[in-house]
Parts: structure tokens; sequence; C-alpha cells
């Protein structure tokens, strides 16, 4: 036998990772008091508990207390009474505790990583050296924020008492980037563990009591779904932030609608995984291997839609079945084990169930010939070719070790099939030529985008995607202000709108002839679908006008004349700001026409509504300065790579403009929007819309691109609601009554998209905090571009 035949005929000896530790630990511990309330082990007031199992054997590992409704409020009464004393302590006293924590994991990092693959199945090397090592970076990262927080967040406070609920396939890692940015931010915390992988958790609330993290300001509830609800329900709660389904955070969505809890939901995803000709095969076979096989799979970012270019789809195709054939299946706490079982028979019957509908949709499903063990719930790795895009194993997020691959010609192609689905969480893109990586980068409708490479994370990057995938990022400067709110200036509550009567026609203004305010739909006036109209009061409740009663049909064509225009989300930074600065100096022209119109119309004094108008004029050229100014940053995470965190525009934007300041209020939410490249649905005042009527001729001279802005003036509640249940628009903000705020909340589930209320009250427009950081950072998504170097 020559060295190669030797080579090639060796095998791998078992490598067995020692788990007397942590069965020391699990025989060591009364799970039936598992509830960690303010800084006390208690068992659940009920005397509930659940089991969770080791998916390698199907053996119980542990019958753990499962917190009901009463233990909920003690956890939140416990993070309440916390929370003063520890939003205010120093940021060095709060850095102090994150430090600690995360230096207290490090002394126990090995029993993290054997418990992890013990309770959850995944493969020793990835919770030794992916999921613990991160999850303490998360908690050192932070400390850092926590001391800093003072000068890198002014004018922002600490959320609250925050409820936390996380799945179950990354279940320390997922703790921590929920906690460590948390505490950062002064919050205080409920969190609830998945009841399939409660373990870490549990060890994780030993680790705060030996750091010092004072009672109360982590409380720890493992539970099921009810438990998840009852945090979502509970009114001491200020915040939720959820990971897990797109089905329960729609749940969650609804269920917090009108609460003013503050909501972050990080979904499911079915990113591309995109390989183009000029790609390096071998370095893209072994990306893939990360992309879709780590943890089996049950990654949210899993790239589980392959699209490799026709030219080199079968050599590709072929190397992967090749490396499928060496993927090691079998025990999690062996050291060379690729793939181990998936975290419950749940979760197996589903996903053999999604690959047999695929297979019977077309789809050919090849596994390596490889023995399977004789207990768990493992399932072979799965290629599925011939895949038709309408295949339910290229829609659905499988959540398991099944990859569907397709094939494209163009670049165009792939970005379209790539961009074809309801998520947008991930991609990946493999090119040796960096131009066509970084031209396809922007175009993917994803929050996080990996060139050559994938599953890449850092504390300092923010994780997270839009539409179905959720909203919200983790890690990063943006994840810190998902635990902040900005101290916006909010005033009264807002009454609901009542139907005027307005029977006498107003004193002649002196015009002469009749004006017929339409609406404003792709850079032109039409008149409204339903042909009816508003009649518009002026202050002293007789007709000043009339202006076009939009309907949904109206909305719909606004929407999707603001798709169409391209032209204003492509425009660079500098083209945005010119075209913003001369709406400006077009309005400023007209200065006196909009300060009569306004006293005429809300009765201010002819002083207040001069500066109402100038305030207008001033922000108009705030935002124009802006435009090419807010940008992103580049992050050097601890990897040969740079992160780009791009500002994108979030795309189309419905925004619901207030009575108080009709022109101020309208000008101060599209200006940001616009600034950043969004295109924009406006529904403007509905007690004094003619001042929105009347900015057409100045937006009409001012090079805006056709259906950058739409205005359909109307009814606040019945178009608001429409734009929240039109699936073709991203973002919705809304200034009006606490039941409009409520419904657009609760009706915006069907593409998740991101919505900003003022919860039922004015809004002080002439703050300058209006005009600051706070609406052009809604105004964008975060787009974070891994750019790997070296050879
Ligand atoms: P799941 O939604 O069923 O459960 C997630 C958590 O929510 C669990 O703790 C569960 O107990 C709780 N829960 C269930 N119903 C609830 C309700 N009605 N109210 C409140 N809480 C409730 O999801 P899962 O099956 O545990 O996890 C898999 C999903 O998580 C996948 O879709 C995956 O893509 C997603 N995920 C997303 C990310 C991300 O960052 N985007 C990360 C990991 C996982």
């Amino acid at each position: 036998m020559n060295i190669l035949e030797r080579y090639a005929a060796m095998e791998y000896d078992a490598a067995p990772e020692a788990r007397n530790e942590a069965d020391a630990w699990l025989a060591g511990r009364d799970f039936g008091k598992a509830l960690f309330i303010g800084g006390e082990w208690k068992a659940a007031t009920g005397g509930k508990t659940f089991e969770t199992s080791e998916p390698a054997t199907g053996k119980l590992l542990a019958k753990i207390s499962d917190a009901g409704d009463a233990d909920i409020d003690a956890a939140v009464a416990a993070a309440t009474r916390a929370l003063p004393k520890w939003s205010a302590q120093s940021g060095y006293a709060r850095a102090k505790v994150l430090y600690a924590i995360g230096r207290a994991m490090q002394r126990h990092q090995r029993l993290f990583a054997v418990l992890e693959s013990i309770d959850n199945g995944k493969p020793i090397r990835e919770s030794r050296d992916i999921d613990v090592p991160l999850a303490i970076r998360h908690f050192i990262h932070h400390a850092g924020w926590a001391q800093s927080l003072d000068k890198e967040f002014p004018d922002h406070k600490p959320v609250g008492v925050v409820g936390q609920i996380i799945p179950w396939n990354f279940p320390l890692l997922m703790l921590a980037w929920k906690i460590a940015p948390a505490l950062a931010a002064g919050c205080t915390v409920v969190l609830k563990p998945a009841e399939y992988t409660p373990l870490t958790a549990i060890l994780f609330a030993e680790i705060c009591e030996r750091a010092g993290v004072p009672k109360g300001v982590v409380n720890i509830v493992p539970g099921g779904p009810d438990a998840g609800a009852a945090i979502v329900n509970h009114p001491g709660v200020q915040k939720i932030a959820f990971t897990g389904s797109s089905e329960v955070g729609k749940i969650i969505r609804k269920a917090t609608a009108g609460s003013g809890k503050k909501l972050s939901l990080e979904l499911g995803g079915k990113s591309a995984f995109i390989v183009f000709e000029d790609a390096d095969l071998d370095s893209a076979v072994e990306g893939l291997v990360d992309g879709i096989w780590f943890n089996q799979g049950q990654v949210c970012c899993a790239g589980s839609r392959l699209l490799v270019q026709e030219g080199v789809s079968d050599a590709f195709i072929a190397k992967v079945k090749t490396r499928m054939g060496r993927l090691r299946v079998g025990s999690p706490l062996d050291k060379n084990t690729d793939i181990g079982p998936l975290v419950d028979r749940t979760q197996l019957d589903r996903v053999s169930g999604l690959v047999a509908e695929g297979a019977k949709q077309g789809a050919e499903c090849w596994q390596p010939d490889c023995a399977l063990p004789s207990t768990g719930y493992f399932h072979l790795p799965t290629l599925a070719t011939g895949v038709s895009p309408a295949n339910i194993l290229a829609q659905e997020e499988v959540f398991g070790p099944v990859l569907a691959a397709m094939t494209f010609r163009s670049t165009e192609e792939a970005i379209e099939l790539a961009n074809n689905t309801r998520y947008s969480l991930a991609a990946s893109v493999w090119s040796e030529n960096i131009n066509l990586a970084l031209h396809a980068a922007p175009q993917l409708k994803a929050g996080v985008v990996w060139v050559n490479g994938t599953n890449m994370f850092d504390a300092a990057c923010g994780f997270g995607g839009y539409r179905e995938s959720g909203f919200g990022r983790e890690g990063g400067r943006e994840g810190m202000f998902e635990y902040l709110v900005a101290k916006l200036p909010l005033g009264s509550a807002i009454k609901p709108a009542t139907a005027e009567k307005i029977t006498e026609r107003a004193e002649s203004d002196g015009i002469g002839i009749d004006r017929t305010a339409k609406l404003f739909i792709g850079g032109k006036q039409v008149r409204p679908d339903g042909n009816y109209s508003l009649a518009v009061a002026d202050k002293k409740g007789k007709l000043a006008g009339e202006v076009g009663l939009g309907s949904r049909k109206d909305i719909r064509d606004a929407v999707s004349a603001a798709r169409g225009a391209k032209a204003w989300a492509e425009a660079t930074g500098y083209n945005r700001s010119q075209v913003l600065y001369f709406l400006a100096e077009n309005l400023s022209a007209r200065t006196d026409e909009f300060s009569s119109r306004l006293v005429q119309l809300t009765g201010v004094s002819a002083k207040a509504a001069r500066e109402e108008v100038e305030l207008s004029i001033e922000r108009l050229f705030s935002f124009a300065g802006m435009a090419d100014k807010f940008e992103g940053r580049v992050h050097a995470p601890p990897a040969r790579a740079v992160t780009l965190a791009l500002h994108e525009p979030v795309g189309v934007i419905g925004i619901v403009a207030p009575d108080e300041a009709p022109l101020l209020g309208l000008i101060s939410l599209v200006a940001p929007a616009l600034a950043m490249g969004n295109t924009v649905v406006a529904v403007p005042s509905q007690k004094h819309p003619l001042l929105a009527t009347d900015l057409y001729q100045v937006i009409e001279y001012s090079d805006l691109p056709a259906g950058a802005i739409n205005i359909v003036t109307g009814k606040h509640a019945e178009l608001a609601a429409v734009l929240a249940k039109h699936d073709d628009v991203d973002g919705l903000w809304c200034v009006a009554d606490a039941d409009t705020c409520r419904l657009i909340e609760a009706e915006s589930i069907g593409n998740l998209k991101r919505v900003w209320t003022s919860n039922g009250r004015n809004v002080d427009w002439r703050s300058d905090l209006v005009a600051g950081d706070a609406f052009l950072r809604r105004a964008v998504e975060v787009k974070n571009v891994w750019v790997p170097y070296g050879d």
C-alpha cells in the first residue's frame, strides 16, 4: 500500500468529548426550582414541570419548572423593582457587570459547550468554537456600549423592563444577543428560553449570581408558548424582543398592537447562496457545507437555496455530492462529527415531511450513502435538484439539513431568483470578481450579505432582516437602539377625527377662480378614483374648499407609483440633497401664501403661522443636508474581513401626517424619508389637507422624479388601514388617534412592515429632536455586507 492509498483507507476514530462535568451538573441541580426570579431559585407556583431530553438518544435529561402566569408576574415585578437602580447606575458600573459575566462564562466555557451539545444536539465543534465564544464576545463587547451610553446615544433612555423570548437553535447565543445589549442600555430583563433547550440559560443564571448581577436585573423563566404569551401580554413589560418563527412573530405583532411596547422580531429566512461561474468552486463548496449544514440546517440564515450559474452547475453539484459523502453524521459529542441530530422528533418529522412533499412536487432528492446512528433524531444531509421556484423546498423554511438547488444564467436572473421569497434575512455571494459581488450585494433583499463566505457573525455587526424575517437588528450600534427610546417630545392625546358638518361657504379669499384640489400620484394631479370629495373647514368651521376623498384604489395606485420611482432610490445622496434644497427654496418663495393659508385654516396667529412655514423650510434644508451624510459604517470584526454597514432605503414608506402643525408635521416626516431614498405615500392632515394640496405646485417645480412623493387626501383611519394591509408598503409612520395607531400595528402583519406610531399622541414638531436622527434611522435598513480579504 503506498502512502496515498494509506491516506485514502484511513478512518476516523471516535474522539468523544468528556461529559462527566455536565452530567455532574445535571445530577447536582434541583430542576424543580429552575425559575430564577429576583435573584432566587423558585419552583413554578402551580408546581408544573416540562421535560427536556437529549436529541442524540431521546433520553430524559431533566424535568424543569414550567413558568405560569403568576411566575411571569413575579419575574416582571422583580425586573421592575430592579430597574430604577440599575438604569441610574453609572455606565462604568454596568460595564463592570457585563465584563464580569463575560469572564465568568469564559471560566466555564467547556461546561457551557458540552451542555449545549447535549441539550440541543449540535456538534461539539460548533458549540465549543462558535456559539460559546461568540456569546462571551457579546458580553465583553457590550461592556463598552454600557460605559459609553451617554456619549454615544444622547437624548435616549433605556426602554425599561424587557421581555425576551428565544428559540432552541442557538440557546446560549440567542440569550447573549438579547441580554447583553439590554443590560448595556440600562434595562432589566425577563428571558424565556425555548422549551427544548433550557439548560444553558439555567447555567447562565448561575453565572449571573457569581458575576454580581444585582438581584432582579436578569430573570430567567423556562416555560413554553403560554409563558411566552404571558410575557408578551404583560402590562409591566415595555419591550418585547423575540427570536423565533415568522408565524409566532406575527402573533406577537398583533398582540402588542396599541400597547406602546417596543418590538423587535428576528424571524425565519430562506437565504440564497449564489455561486457565479467565476467563483472559486472548492471554496464555495466548503462555504456551502457551512451555509446549510451548520447546526443541521437549523439556522435562520441558512443558505438553503443554492443558486448556481448554469455553466458551472454540473461541476459544482458533482463537487457538492462528493463533499456530502464525506460529512460525518453522528454523536454531537464526537469532535469529528459534522452533523448531529435535529432537536426533537417533531422537527425530524417535519423535515422528512417537507422533503417528501418537495419530491412529490418534482424535486430530485439525493442523500449520501451513510449509516445513521440507531438512536436519536438524525436526518441525512439532503440535496434537492431540479427544484422549480414554486417548489415547497424553494419557498418554505425547512429548518433542517436540506438544500434546494436551482440554476441561473445572468446576474439579473440570479438576483430575481434570490429575491423571490417573502423573507429577507441573509444571502451569500460567491465570485472572484469583487466588482460583481459588490454589484449584487446591494440588490439582494437581505439584512446581511456575505461575500465569499457565510454565517459570519460578530457582536459589533448588526444582524437581522426585514419583511417576513422581522424587524430590528441585534448586535452593533443599531442593536443598541432596540433597547433605547428617543426622548421624542410627545404631547397631548389625539382625538379621533369626527365628520364635520360644513354648510356655509367661507368668505371669498379673493382668488376668484374655483380651485379643485385633487390627489397627487405619479407626479400628476389626479381625480380620486371614487370621484367623491371631502369638505374642508376653515378656522371658523366654514367651507374653505374641497379635496379628493381618497380610497383603497387611490392608495394602491400611489403605492404602485412609489414602487416604480426607482430613479429616486438609486439617486446619489448628493442628487437627493439638491432636490430637497430646491424644494425648500421653492417653498421659501411662497412663505407668505402658506402662512396665510395656515392662519385661514387653523386659526393660529400670523406670527405662529410664519414660524411654522419658516421652520418647515429649515427642516427641509436640514434633511437635504443629511441626505449625503447619514451614512453607514465600516466594522472591523475579529476576522479577516471588513463589514460594511450600509444604509439602504426602507423602500415605500406610508406616512399618515398629523392635524397639529399640518405643514411642519408633514414635512418633518416626509423629508427624512425622502432624504434617505425612500419613496413616499403621504396621507396629509385630515382636518387641514389644503396645506398639502397647495404643496403640489411646489413639488412639481422641484425636480422630484414622478412617484417619489404621492399624496392621497382623505380619512385617516380608512387610508391608514389600507396602507397597513398593503404588502408592497415597506414602512409606515403614523401620527393619529390611539385607535388608528393600534389598528395599523395589528393590520401590518401581512408583510411585517416596519411601523412607527406616535401611539395616539401629538408630537412637538418644533423640537430639535425631531430634526435629528430619530426619523433618519427609521428611514433606513442597515445592511451588513461582509467582505473577507487575504488569500
Ligand atoms: P417558535 O416561534 O415556535 O418558538 C420560539 C420561541 O417562542 C420559543 O421560546 C417558544 O416557546 C415561544 N413561543 C411560541 N409560541 C409563542 C407565543 N404564542 N407567544 C410567545 N412566545 C411563544 O420557533 P422555534 O421553532 O423555536 O425556532 C425556530 C424559528 O426561529 C425558525 O423560524 C428560525 O428561522 C427562527 N430563528 C430566527 C433567528 C433570527 O435571528 N432571525 C435566529 C434563530 C431562529
